[in-house]
């Protein structure tokens, strides 16, 4: 009766996705819905493929998830991922029943699945990860996630026993998830730029989560990633098992080392019992080994992005040479940072997660870090909260817009139903008006923009508005070469 239950669930999702095929609506979460609906357990009672792997945390789940899904195909395995449709429990059903015969049968090898933080307390019951990557825990949107320690908590409450947790080390909130289960860390040696104070607005954990004294931070890259200890109780980060270092953003490489039984330690007070080293703390340091690996872009962000790829196959037991052709034949996904050379200007489509305090400031500081003259088109307006509930601004005043106030950004352009929140905040930043414009509407953005010679032309977009940033980019391209044909090169990037 029950598998009765199950087949026609998968039935009747699999004619909803026929039905959306031929009506044109594709990655919806409609057939998982569908399916949960008649067989709440579905994925429990799914035969899934031999390994799953999941990926969580707060920011770059989907790169993570796409090269590790590039990289196993480029072995020739056969993937069942959900990077088309959602990462909460109805998108991968959709991804499992799309990937099933009729039989209810998986057809491929491996699952490789991005998981919603909150999502795992429904999901891991009835799904257990054989693997869980964790790259960082920080704060997301307020509405949805509440603070990063509550989400730890969510993710502790609901890991399944068996579950082996890839960590990122120098996140003392994801690495002390689940402190029970096997697991590795990985994490960047110290780096030119890092510095001791946060220079954020949003610094999550600045207490000790064991006894609440003041943590210490050794070095810190941003916000509250970085190597941390405290003085009173001597918890501190934990000891990394693949270390990356020399991030060379010339030959665009950096170096991984590989240590099973890490045995440094860069707390300077004596070591406490550590619930966070499960994997042989005490033993010698063992074979382990160091390789070169390619970076996507010169962003620290994927560098630990690559990292965790890298130290992810590492645990599967693929050797560090293997992992490095994989990862050569892997390209980055398109849709998230795309680059095009146009009459001598760059134009740049960046996802600069909205709702995501942290995140933007990311990809804040790294494009006010790049060399150059700028202009920034300002479009991560939440297009689909005004449909369905009240969207809180606050993570506007925990943004570092303050990144942008930079001579070399010439213009930023706001735009969309947040434009006049985006000014506001600007003008906070310091910021000048004669460095701001305002466009209502965002498909009439592009002719503000003064285009000054040589520069890049940034459009940072959110999440809900990644068709309509394309848009936006072709509208960029029609204004360049409308111009570049009026005016001779002479006479451009003059006007203020
Ligand atoms: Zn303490």
């Amino acid at each position: 009766m029950k598998r009765l239950k199950f087949l026609l669930a998968l039935w009747c999702a699999k004619l909803s996705v026929i039905a959306l095929k031929v009506t044109g609506h594709r990655g919806t979460d409609f057939p998982g819905r569908v399916a949960v609906k008649i067989c709440p357990d579905f994925l429990h009672q799914a035969r899934l493929p031999s390994r799953i792997l999941g990926v969580t945390g707060t920011n770059g789940k989907t790169t993570v998830c796409n090269l590790l899904i590039g990289m196993l195909r480029a072995d020739g395995k056969k993937i069942l991922d959900n990077n088309q449709g959602s990462n909460t429990i109805t998108g991968l059903t959709t991804a499992v029943l799309r990937d099933m015969s009729l039989g209810g049968r998986s057809r491929s090898d491996v699952a490789v699945l991005e998981i919603d933080e909150r999502s795992s307390r429904v999901v891991f019951p009835l799904m257990a990860p054989d693997f869980l990557l964790i790259n960082n825990l920080t704060r997301d949107s307020i509405m949805r996630n509440g603070h990063p320690e509550y989400i730890s908590r969510v993710l502790t409450n609901a890991m399944p026993e068996k579950t082996k947790l890839i960590l990122n080390g120098d996140d003392l909130i994801a690495s002390n998830v689940a402190p029970g289960n096997p697991r590795v860390y990985y994490g960047i040696e110290s780096m030119p730029g890092d510095v001791k104070e946060c220079i954020n607005l949003v610094n999550d954990l600045q207490i000790c989560p064991r006894c609440h004294s003041i943590l210490e931070y050794t070095s810190r890259r941003y916000h509250h990633i970085g190597r941390a200890f405290c003085p009173e109780c001597g918890f501190h980060s934990p000891r990394l098992h693949y270390t990356g270092r020399d991030v060379n953003e010339k030959e665009m490489t950096f170096d991984i080392d590989y240590r099973p039984h890490p045995v440094q330690d860069d707390a300077p007070v004596q070591r406490q019992a550590d619930p966070g080293n499960a994997a042989g703390a005490e033993a010698p340091a063992g074979d382990g080994w160091t390789h070169r690996f390619r970076i996507l872009n010169e962003s620290v962000f994927n560098v630990y992005n690559v990292l965790a790829a890298v130290s992810y196959l590492s645990e599967l037991g693929y050797a560090p040479e293997r992992i490095d052709q994989l990862l050569q034949k892997t390209e980055i996904v398109k849709s998230r940072f795309q680059v095009e050379k146009m009459g001598g200007y760059s134009v740049i489509k960046q996802m600069s997660k909205d709702r995501n305090a942290l995140g933007s400031s990311r990809a804040f500081d790294y494009v006010s870090g790049l060399p150059g003259d700028k202009e920034l088109i300002l479009m991560m307006n939440n297009l689909s909260d005004a449909a369905v509930w009240s969207e809180n601004t606050c993570w506007l005043y925990d943004c570092d817009f303050e990144f942008l106030n930079k001579d070399n950004i010439r213009n930023i352009i706001v735009t969309g139903p947040r434009a006049k929140d985006y000014y506001l905040r600007l003008k906070m930043a310091g910021i000048d008006d004669d460095r701001i414009s305002f466009v209502h509407d965002e498909i009439d953005a592009p002719g503000a923009l003064r285009l000054y010679e040589g520069e890049s032309i940034y459009v940072l977009y959110g999440t809900d508005s990644i068709d309509l940033a394309d848009q936006v980019v072709a509208r960029v391209k029609e204004v360049i070469s409308q111009r570049t044909k009026d005016a001779p090169a002479a006479e451009r990037g003059t006007a203020q």
